[in-house]
């Protein structure tokens, strides 16, 4: 007789979230503390899927801490996800998602950490269409020069993240226990996923849908998670 290892499949991103039944809780929801180093975000590369995907330095210290993160999660990568965002809130799709992944530094690495339930702590930030942002262009930039040459490009150290997460989000956002969104699909992270939207101009939007129309993945069920906010909505 043999036995197959079952693969959980209970706690799978991204979801629909429902605010009417988000538990309001600003002990579990501190203000988060991020902190993004000049120079940390390295280069960006452009994959055959058209995704890009921006790699920190393997010594970052940039970092992100709330009182629902269990220590201190250092920053890994960020990407986006675009043509729809992955979370929706009450049904709403936004026109896009970045995602910043920092993993748990109590774990020996990386890969270490995507094996456990607290590894990743994944940050996204909603994008709107609406005024361009300024900061992003600079991304878009190199962005572009990647998916033309196939290769890295770096990113200039001027570049700050900061300036794609909207400030207000650092005391409202939602967070609940899930995965990652691509394969394979682990169910490692926990979520924050902020409130508040930053814009993108239709312009930086349609440069993004050059590289692939949309990369996001469907809603998937709650089963029996909770989420959490900063305060009520
Ligand atoms: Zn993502």
């Amino acid at each position: 007789m043999s036995f197959k290892r079952r693969t959980p499949t209970n706690r799978q991103s991204p979801i629909d979230i429902r605010t009417s039944k988000v538990i309001p809780d600003p002990e579990k929801c501190s203000p988060l503390i991020i902190r993004f180093n000049p120079g940390d975000c390295v280069e960006v590369a452009v994959n055959e899927d058209g995704c890009w995907k921006v790699s920190a330095r393997l010594h970052s210290t940039s970092v992100i801490r709330g009182s629902h993160l269990t220590g201190t999660y250092r920053l890994l990568q960020f990407h986006a996800h675009w043509g729809g965002s992955e979370h929706t809130v009450d049904g709403k799709r936004f026109d896009g998602e970045i995602h910043f992944v920092f993993w748990n530094t109590r774990y020996f690495s990386p890969e270490e950490a995507c094996k456990k339930s607290d590894g990743l702590a994944v940050l996204g930030v909603f994008v709107e269409k609406g005024p361009a942002n300024q900061e992003f262009n600079i991304l878009l930039k190199a962005i572009e020069e990647s998916n033309k040459t196939g290769k890295s490009v770096r990113i200039p150290p001027s570049f700050d993240p900061m300036r794609l997460v909207p400030r207000s989000g650092l005391s409202r956002y939602f967070t609940y226990l899930g995965g990652l969104t691509t394969p394979p699909y682990s169910e490692c992270v926990v979520w924050t996923v902020m409130q508040t939207p930053i814009t993108m101009s239709e312009a930086q939007l349609k440069t993004l849908g050059t590289l692939t129309d949309e990369n996001w993945r469907e809603c998937q069920r709650l089963h029996a998670r909770k989420v959490y906010s900063t305060r009520g909505i």
